[in-house]
């Protein structure tokens, strides 16, 4: 797995330079590319390269292809519509030939219009548990005068635990007022978070009453500021979910059947880039942790009875099943369905249960294996 470490440099007037070199280059490529209606790495080369080398000298042949590799992916993104342009202090894209880490000696050497230069290499201590990975490439932008790399580092994968009957499984399901509810009784709700849209809410009407500029920018950075708000909250109950004990995390995929038949429920899921930041979080710290994630359809997830199976009916925030007569919290019911189908997908056969669930007992082993139908195996 790779993952990226983000870190500043120190001012150097240099290395900006070269960043800057590299983006006018790249924008050098992209002008040949559209007006020749090509993506062609080949024929970038052969129209722009002798030229671009040509005229700057100074950088370095390997960041010369970079910034053409870079137009290239540019140009395949607009696919000839729109000439792409790349702005002069964003990231330059360094490869193994143009620079060097040291992150036991805390030194980079790298490429610039300069010649080659060492500079000073800090990694931040969050970051320290990377630093046993290889070092694969490095992007320098200009941040505001500030120098920003990320490192990008290849780390071993972590095991993944072979499944078998004592496989663990825990649902999770994704809301609005509970952003996170799993199968094992684990509730995160989202008062604050609510909170802090509500008072956004009242403000932001009146700022696009407003409609100055200034009110446009303070608009901006009050949703700047929510979802960073947002995304530490769904940080936060990622890495609690993740600390539990368990082999697979289930979760609803919420990319499949986009239909308007799916119900409001899950259409207000799909339009939320919340749950998706959630899921993304979720996976990148179990791949840290060796776990696995499973998908599962997320049809009547919220309608049947975890129980039984049987079809239920929602009151407020309970779900209520007139089969068996259970009555529980609906996103907990959720949840469960979410685990079931889970271990049907794992092909588990059981739950070791019991789980305690509030103040009644969950014993898993009543529920079906292939869970379609859900069968009732056991005494209650
Ligand atoms: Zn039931």
């Amino acid at each position: 797995m790779q993952r990226t470490i983000a870190l500043t440099l120190d001012p150097n007037p240099g290395v900006v330079r070269t960043v800057q070199t590299f983006n006018e280059v790249t924008n050098f490529f992209l002008g040949i590319g559209f007006a020749n209606n090509t993506h062609s790495t080949k024929l970038l080369q052969k129209l722009g390269y002798e030229e671009a080398r040509k005229r700057w000298p100074a950088l370095q042949s390997s960041l010369v292809q970079g910034a053409r590799d870079c137009a290239k992916e540019m140009l395949k993104r607009e696919k000839g519509k729109r000439l792409p342009v790349k702005k002069p202090n964003s990231s330059a894209r360094f490869n193994q030939r143009t620079f060097k880490a040291y992150l036991d000696s805390g030194v980079l050497s790298l490429s610039t219009v300069e010649g080659r230069q060492k500079v000073p290499l800090r990694i931040p201590p969050y970051f320290h548990r990377y630093s046993h990975g290889e070092v694969v490439s490095l992007r320098v932008r200009c941040d505001h005068g500030v120098l920003r790399a990320d490192l990008i580092v290849d780390l071993p994968d972590t095991a993944l635990p072979s499944l078998s009957k004592e496989s663990t499984v825990v649902g999770v399901d994704r809301g609005i007022i509970n952003i996170a509810v799993t199968s094992r009784n684990d509730f995160f709700h989202s008062r604050d978070l609510r909170r802090v849209r509500g008072r956004n809410r009242h403000l932001r009407a009146r700022l696009q009453a407003v409609g100055t500029r200034s009110a446009k920018r303070r608009l901006q950075r009050l949703s700047g500021r929510e979802r960073r708000f947002q995304a530490d909250v769904n940080h936060c109950i990622a890495k609690e979910v993740v600390s539990r004990p368990f082999d697979v995390l289930a979760l609803e995929d919420l990319h499949i059947g986009m239909d308007k038949k799916s119900g409001r429920r899950f259409n207000r899921k799909l339009g939320g880039w919340a749950y998706a930041q959630l899921e993304s979080f979720l996976k990148y710290k179990c791949e840290e942790v060796g776990r696995r994630i499973v998908l599962v359809p997320p049809e009547y997830t919220s309608k049947d009875c975890s129980r039984c199976g049987a079809r239920g009916v929602r009151k407020g925030s309970e779900f209520v099943c007139h089969s068996c007569g259970s009555s529980l919290n609906a996103d907990l019911n959720a949840a469960r369905n979410i685990a079931y189908r889970g271990m049907s997908l794992i092909g588990r056969p059981h739950v070791n249960g019991p789980i305690v669930a509030g103040n009644e007992m969950w014993d898993g082993n009543q529920v079906d294996p292939s869970y379609k139908p859900p069968v009732l195996t056991g005494g209650n």
